[in-house]
């Protein structure tokens, strides 16, 4: 994105800036009343204290564990929230490729993905018999697919030939004889050149190994099959707003959050080309990473603590803005759809 653009960008978003920034004065101010409400309602322990920490660390020297790039890259402090630890990360942006990753990969990193990590979590089921017959027959790999609640939906509506890889589930599991998920990493799947889709939904951004990760996809693909990621994206309007406590963040558990530059820069090296970008991101980018700032955990982010800070009218302004940054390629989350390469 050159200034021009962003200056376009920043005009549109002078409104929600107000918005923002007027929401912040109110909390402070609300603060009280909205303790008072709290207790007397004995809903929820929630209390919001707007943080004060600098988390723009300004500029300091790295190297890029995507593209190499070495430089003195802006930097900044990030907290961890999901699970409520509130460990700080420092994360940097590489000034080359534009990725925004962690500056050092925790070797206690598994202590961040709990047992309940998986929300949905399916039940193991090898007899399970599916009501629709196979209709389509289109061999599909789910990369980090959890206990496979994506696959199962795909089997229950006909698709038969599924296959799922994640090396954090406890075992094996399948689910009758159309969905096989195996607890591996994707180097270890077998069926080179066989895949007509593979699809990594919200996990490539977790993988410490990401070039590997998709130079092993590409070869688990056909030749005219697809790649399709589901993946938060950087740079975007939720970071511009409130910084490092962007929620899709999520340190420490996303490795790396890519710019379109850096993702491009990857494909290229596993011989794959992006076919299309489709930006997805809502109005969860700002509610989220405003209660972030203000230290209340994703758990605590009910809907009834969004309702007592945000009224319908703020919320459809969210929405509007999220579409508007969707056009422009400046929201927070996107799908990305790679192919092999054509030239
Ligand atoms: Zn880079």
């Amino acid at each position: 994105m050159n200034d021009s653009e962003l200056l376009a960008i920043n005009e549109k978003f002078d409104l929600l800036f107000k918005t923002i920034g007027e929401l912040q004065n109110q909390v402070s101010q609300q603060n009280d009343v909205i303790a008072h409400l709290l207790r007397a309602e004995n809903a929820s322990k929630v209390t919001m204290i707007k943080d004060d920490t600098e988390r723009r660390l300004g500029k300091k020297h790295h190297v890029c564990r995507i593209c190499g790039a070495e430089g003195d890259f802006d930097t900044f402090l990030s907290r961890e929230m999901m699970q409520n630890k509130r460990d700080e990360f420092e994360y940097f942006e590489c000034g080359e490729c534009h990725c925004l990753q962690i500056s050092e990969i925790p070797d206690n990193l598994g202590d961040y993905y709990g047992e309940n990590y998986y929300s949905y979590a399916l039940k193991e089921d090898p007899d399970r018999k599916y009501n629709v017959p196979v209709n389509n027959t289109d061999k599909i790999l789910d990369v980090g697919c959890g206990t496979g609640v994506w696959l199962v939906s795909l089997a229950d509506a006909g698709y038969g030939n599924l296959f799922g890889c994640d090396p954090f589930i406890e075992r094996d599991i399948h689910y009758g004889d159309r969905v096989h998920i195996r607890k591996c990493t994707i180097h270890e799947m077998e069926g080179e050149g066989t895949f007509d889709r593979i699809r990594m939904g919200d996990s490539f951004e977790h993988m410490t190994d990401p070039e590997e990760a998709l130079k092993s996809a590409a070869k688990l693909l056909k030749d005219d099959g697809v790649i399709e990621m589901a993946i938060p994206t950087y740079p975007n309007v939720a970071f511009e707003l409130f910084g490092p406590h962007w929620y899709q963040l999520d340190a420490p558990r996303h490795i790396f959050l890519h710019s379109r530059k850096s993702l491009e820069y990857l494909a290229d090296k596993a011989g794959l080309e992006v076919a299309a970008y489709q930006y997805n991101s809502n109005f969860g980018q700002m509610v989220r990473s405003f209660f972030y700032e203000h230290g209340v955990p994703f758990n605590d982010i009910t809907a009834e603590l969004v309702n007592r800070f945000f009224d319908q009218k703020n919320i459809d302004e969210f929405e509007a803005k999220a579409k508007e940054c969707n056009e422009t390629g400046y929201g927070d989350h996107m799908n990305v759809v790679f192919r092999k390469k054509t030239k």
